[in-house]
């Protein structure tokens, strides 16, 4: 080790390193890494209000208190700031690895996608836990093939600018690979699209994020390029439900799981200004190197083998974040909610 490690838990490791995941179980010991994040934050909830007990490993980097402040005092629930680059000693059954610089200001030169997870897996290798990880529809690149299903290898620049990201998580996935097969560590693996939803960074530069926050400020929405790009937007409380799916089902994946409603950008600042403000202008400027062209998933896969698809409409969550953030930016006292 090169650093001395945290040694925190809830006692031994479960002897034979295997759960019996046909049964139904109480009291699992989940470790969430990156759980004072956006999406980790949710799945906490989650986790908790299902009666598992959950330890949070995070470094704030982009992750906030206030996500996961509603759970303090909670004996369920434990806090531990730790950067998961250092080696970290715990006695789980489950380890959700969400712990990422998740946007494009974030992600650039850290190298958390590769000794983090690799880590987290030596971790699940030592105490015989279950190991999910978040990967992202990033590792098809700018994708030749639409939609875009698991089997695609994808098609990524290895030394642009996002390069980090989208190499590091598909190295992630390498290395969960390798440990499956070499080590015997039961693994899954989510390719996560765009996802959006209340607690998401207000100023961490994606798209859904910018364009709410603009439009709450009455500043004007910032299309980049023509505007002609295309994602798709899943609702958070979607993405925590096919996480969990996927934890506790029999495949390894990898899944996409993501909604497959396809929206320019444009058509993007047309629901943002539906939604809050139909006098919101739009700008345009230019657009980030190596941006993909189009991006949705084919999600046949989740919805057979996980029984699983997106139930929230972009209409139906934008308005739910828009209460969140004008919370956040305003304070209570200004503004009615949405
Ligand atoms: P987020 O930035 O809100 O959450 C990431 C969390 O990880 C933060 O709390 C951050 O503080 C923590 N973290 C970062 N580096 C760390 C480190 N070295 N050690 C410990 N903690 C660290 O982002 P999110 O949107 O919640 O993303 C969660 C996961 O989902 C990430 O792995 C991300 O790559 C993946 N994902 C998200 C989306 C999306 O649209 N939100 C899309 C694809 C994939
Ligand atoms: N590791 C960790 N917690 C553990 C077990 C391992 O953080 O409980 C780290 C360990 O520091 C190493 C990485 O996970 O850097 C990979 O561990 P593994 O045992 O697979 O490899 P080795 O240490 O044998 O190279
Ligand atoms: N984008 C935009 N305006 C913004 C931020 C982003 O038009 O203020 C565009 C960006 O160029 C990209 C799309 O929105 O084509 C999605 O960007 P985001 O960073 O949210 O996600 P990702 O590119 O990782 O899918």
């Amino acid at each position: 080790f090169s650093s001395v490690p945290h040694r925190l838990g809830f006692g031994s490791a479960n002897p034979t390193g295997k759960i019996p995941l046909g049964l139904k179980r109480k009291g699992l010991r989940i470790v969430v890494t990156g759980g004072a994040g956006f999406v980790g934050s949710h799945l906490v909830d989650r986790l908790i209000a299902r009666g598992d007990s959950v330890i949070v490993v995070d470094n704030f980097f982009t992750g906030r208190k206030e996500n996961v402040m509603h759970h303090f005092g909670n004996p369920n629930f434990e806090l531990i700031r730790h950067d998961v680059v250092e080696p970290l000693l715990l006695e789980v059954d489950q380890i959700y690895h969400l712990a990422c610089p998740a946007s494009p200001v974030h992600y650039k030169f850290n190298p958390t996608n590769v000794v983090g997870t690799l880590n987290m897996l030596g971790l699940a290798k030592r105490v015989g836990a279950r190991f999910l990880l978040t990967s992202t529809s990033e590792v098809y690149g700018d994708p030749l093939q639409h939609p875009q299903k698991e089997t695609y290898w994808g098609n990524v620049n290895p030394i642009g600018v996002r390069s980090c990201y989208d190499e590091g998580k598909r190295t992630a996935e390498t290395l969960t690979m390798d440990y499956h097969r070499g080590a015997g560590v039961e693994v899954r693996i989510a390719r996560i699209f765009n996802t959006y939803g209340p607690r998401m960074c207000i100023d961490d530069g994606r798209v859904v994020s910018n364009f709410v926050a603009q439009a709450l400020r009455k500043e004007p929405l910032t299309v980049y390029g023509d505007g002609k790009q295309t994602r798709s937007f899943q609702y958070v409380s979607d993405l925590v439900e096919g996480l969990m799916r996927l934890m506790e089902g029999e495949h390894i994946g990898p899944f996409n799981l993501g909604n497959p409603g396809e929206f320019t950008m444009l058509e993007l600042a047309e629901v943002v200004q539906e939604t809050i403000d139909p006098d919101a202008k739009i700008e345009f400027r230019p657009n980030t190197e190596d941006d993909p062209h189009k991006r949705k998933p084919d999600i046949s896969r989740a919805k057979e083998l996980l029984g699983w698809e997106p139930k929230v409409a972009l209409r139906k969550g934008l308005p739910l974040m828009v209460s969140d953030f004008r919370q956040r930016i305003f304070g209570d006292h200004k503004e009615g909610s949405n």
